[in-house]
């Protein structure tokens, strides 16, 4: 038996793959067109196992997808393929409409395909995995409780909207043609193997070279963590055990602000790593001008995946961060090369 993840070689699908090949006696098949923040380093611990596989593709390139399938004959999906980082959604949008809602439109409909091909059995026990975003919801204020899978929809940035059209389309392949799908949407991931365009690796980075630790606006936008090991088993869960056609919320019920995330790096580099001159860290930390459509505030109500499928967060955020900034440090390799190939300087 194999599944099929999609997006493999970026921060989170690289950890699924990991976690999965540890946990499951299962093939995969990890499929990634190596955007720049796709990174093959990620899946290099495998590079013995013969039970992965790598293919270089985009979920968009009809021929290719269908030919994977029906070489490879999956029996489930997992989606994590798409363009990921807010900013960059601000200023080159296009890109995110053509991965995040034509791309994933492709890939629905060649997994359509190859489905119908099935044997009723294998039809039957198939899935689509679809890894959404808690974003697509929109901002909450600081009082509104935490939202649940029954929450409109109300994204406000490039990224969010083209995540939640992708959304759409998961449900309707489902309501109109019986496509099996579950969709998730799970809060900030942390840990390793995170490009460093993201906040936490991007202050460890910036912290060691001595240079500015940029906060947006004042600092003060709360967003739920939730330690990546934590998304790995919560997907695990849901290829087995979720229904088909829902949606699952996943959160670490951590909710912080980016100035305590980004005082906390400091203050564990600081008991880490001194700096040389005995300073603190947080001499670094300087505040820039706000991103656009800025959401203020993110939470999420995971009490449905808690109480239907038994998952709960086993690593807390202190402990998270802590073993993050120390993977971080230790993997210097890992991150010169990222800076090299991109040749450009971690801003
Ligand atoms: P990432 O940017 O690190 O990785 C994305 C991967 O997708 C990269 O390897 C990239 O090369 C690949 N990719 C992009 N376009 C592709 C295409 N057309 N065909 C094939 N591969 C393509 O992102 P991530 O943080 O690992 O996020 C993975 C998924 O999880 C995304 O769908 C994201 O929306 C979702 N998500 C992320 C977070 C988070 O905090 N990082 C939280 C909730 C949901």
């Amino acid at each position: 038996m194999t599944i099929l993840v999609t997006g493999a070689a970026g921060f989170i699908g690289s950890n699924f793959v990991m976690d999965w090949l540890n946990s499951e006696d299962e093939n995969i098949i990890s499929l990634d067109n190596l955007t720049y923040a796709g990174n093959l380093d990620n899946l290099s611990p495998l590079s013995n196992d013969s039970r992965h596989f790598f293919v270089k593709g985009d979920i968009g390139d009809t021929e290719y997808i269908f030919s994977t399938l029906k070489k490879y004959k999956p029996r489930a999906i997992v989606n994590f393929a798409a363009e990921t980082h807010v900013d960059n959604s601000i200023s080159e949008p296009i890109n995110f409409i053509e991965t995040n809602i034509l791309g994933t439109y492709k890939l629905l409909q060649n997994t359509l395909l190859y489905w119908k091909g099935l044997e009723d059995t294998q039809k039957n026990n198939f899935r689509f995995i679809h890894i959404s975003t808690d974003e697509v919801y929109g901002a909450l204020d600081k009082a509104a409780n935490p939202v649940t899978e029954r929450n409109c929809y109300m994204p406000n940035n490039p990224y969010s909207a083209s995540k939640a059209a992708s959304d759409h389309l998961i449900r309707a392949w489902y309501q109109t043609y019986n496509l099996p799908v579950v969709t998730t949407h799970c809060s900030n991931n942390f840990g390793p193997f995170q490009f460093p365009e993201k906040l936490i690796p991007l202050c460890i980075i910036n912290a060691i070279n001595d240079k500015p630790l940029p906060l947006y606006g004042d600092g003060q936008q709360v967003r739920d963590w939730l330690y990546v090991s934590d998304h790995c088993d919560a997907i695990r869960k849901v290829l087995k055990n979720g229904q088909m056609g829902e949606t699952y919320n996943i959160g670490g019920n951590s909710e912080r602000t980016n100035i305590e995330v980004v005082q906390m790096i400091c203050n564990l580099l600081d008991d880490i790593r001194p700096m040389k001159n005995k300073s603190s860290y947080t001499k670094l930390i300087s505040f820039v001008k706000d991103r656009p459509g800025h959401d203020r505030r993110y939470a999420i109500d995971s009490s449905k995946i808690q109480k239907e499928l038994g998952w709960q967060p086993k690593v807390n955020f202190e402990l998270g961060m802590e073993k993050t900034v120390r993977w971080y440090l230790d993997h210097d390799e890992w991150l010169r090369n990222i800076i090299r190939s991109h040749n450009k300087e971690v801003k």
